[in-house]
């Protein structure tokens, strides 16, 4: 009803074709986190926080946050993402895309380095993934990951996030209220990021 007489598909059907490309595209991989969930359900959280917490429902922020770890993580070519989902969610997700020819430590370097180059709509991506993974370790924490390396992860996201504010104030408020939970729940005290020069992720 209603779209017939377009060629154009539906918001609707725009976001349940990324969601089956990306189902596709992350199956058979796990979670690393206890309950060893799927894949599949960190995208979709992370779109899923954006829209209920966030209050951002652009289409291409969307698409992008679902597909967000496809071309990280998958065979996925930007070629295949543009076809399907045009050159604005692709530069995106190119956008929150780790290089992942390097090791952990300089890809954490790097996020720090790029992330005041974001654009707005990848900034958004960034809050959700952010706030979807910390949530994670503290709910349901990797196997054989230390209290200490717990705290590392939520420093560096913290010190990632700290030069992307400004984008979304919800998103923003929901992070800041991990970061608490995580100080309490990790018994420690997250250092601001003007020390960033202290850390090994220092730029
Ligand atoms: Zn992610």
């Amino acid at each position: 009803m209603g779209n017939q007489l377009t060629e154009e598909p539906s918001a609707q059907q725009n976001l349940l074709n990324a969601v089956i490309f990306a189902a596709k595209k992350h199956q058979g991989q796990k979670r690393k986190g206890k309950n060893q969930d799927p894949y599949i359900f960190h995208p979709l959280n992370v779109a899923k926080v954006i829209m209920e917490i966030g209050h951002v429902y652009d289409q291409d922020i969307v698409l992008a946050a679902v597909l967000h770890d496809t071309l990280e993580d998958t065979t996925t070519t930007k070629k295949e993402l543009i076809q399907n989902f045009g050159q604005k969610v692709t530069d995106i997700v190119d956008e929150v895309t780790d290089d992942k020819s390097l090791d952990k430590d300089q890809r954490k370097r790097l996020q720090v380095v790029h992330a005041p180059s974001l654009s707005n709509e990848a900034r958004v991506v960034k809050l959700g993934d952010k706030l979807v993974n910390g949530r994670d370790i503290l709910n349901s924490p990797p196997a054989g990951w230390t209290k200490s390396r717990m705290q590392e992860y939520i420093q560096w996201a913290f010190d990632v996030i700290a030069q992307i504010r400004g984008a979304n104030a919800h998103l923003e408020a929901a992070f800041d209220t991990l970061v608490n939970e995580a100080e309490e729940q990790l018994d420690f005290t997250i250092q601001p990021f003007d020390t960033i020069d202290q850390r090994k992720w220092a730029p």
